[in-house]
């Protein structure tokens, strides 16, 4: 299991600090924010990747930024934007499938019954490797439904493994933050993305990352 360090807000002085205790897998949530830190980091070795809603007209943008894996496809149409500009620019991306297992309109995230058929789909897109899911659980004290979001990953990631898609591996479930971490780990995470817990508590609501910011094209 890896832990990934979210770093939205964090300053690039203190994600350093992180890199020197041995931890070296971070995630941002906004393309700009990659923008701003990557001269700050970009001479110490760590690897990135993105768990943000991602727009269609960043996918040039972020492709400046050697990302190594994209967490967050969670529909067709940027599934296919990001094939398009990888092909111009030779070149391929990790990817994980974003899943709404907690069934919440504000989240992102493919519908759990359509996920089969839009992996089957994506797959076609050869510049795209397909490498696991990821999801971000409920929000409920009620640990049993937050539980609930994260079998419920499994079992998706079970029924793509069953259908043997060419093009597609599925090792990978990106689940579990700060508030669920130990019940991800539980159920089978393979990563589990840390910011608060680690970085302290950010001054900005997560809905001005998740939501109310984003645009859906
Ligand atoms: C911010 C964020 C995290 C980490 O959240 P914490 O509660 O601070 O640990 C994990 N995943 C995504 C997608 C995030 O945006």
């Amino acid at each position: 299991m890896r832990l990934l360090l979210a770093t939205k807000t964090v300053e690039p002085e203190r994600i350093k600090e992180a890199f020197k205790c041995g931890e070296t897998l971070i995630a941002e949530n906004k393309v700009q924010e990659i923008k701003q830190k990557f001269e700050g980091l970009k001479n110490f070795s760590h690897e990135q990747h993105f768990i943000g809603h991602l727009q269609t007209n960043k996918i040039k943008e972020i492709l400046k930024y050697n990302i190594s894996c994209i967490q967050t496809i969670d529909r067709m149409s940027l599934a296919e934007k990001l094939h398009n500009r990888l092909t111009l620019e030779n070149k391929t991306m990790d990817v994980l499938i974003q899943i709404n297992t907690s069934n919440e309109e504000s989240k992102f995230g493919y519908a759990p019954s359509e996920s089969l058929n839009f992996v089957k789909e994506v797959a076609k897109f050869k510049t795209l490797k397909i490498k696991g899911l990821m999801t971000i659980g409920l929000f409920s004290s009620d640990k049993e439904k937050v539980r609930a979001c994260f079998k419920l990953l499994k079992s998706i990631q079970q029924d793509i493994i069953n259908a043997q898609i060419p093009n597609v591996e599925m090792n990978e479930l990106s689940m579990g933050m700060s508030g669920d971490l130990e019940i991800a780990i539980e159920e089978g995470a393979t990563i589990i993305r840390v910011g608060t817990a680690i970085f302290g508590e950010r001054q900005y609501p997560d809905s001005y990352y998740w939501n109310e910011n984003s645009e859906i094209d």
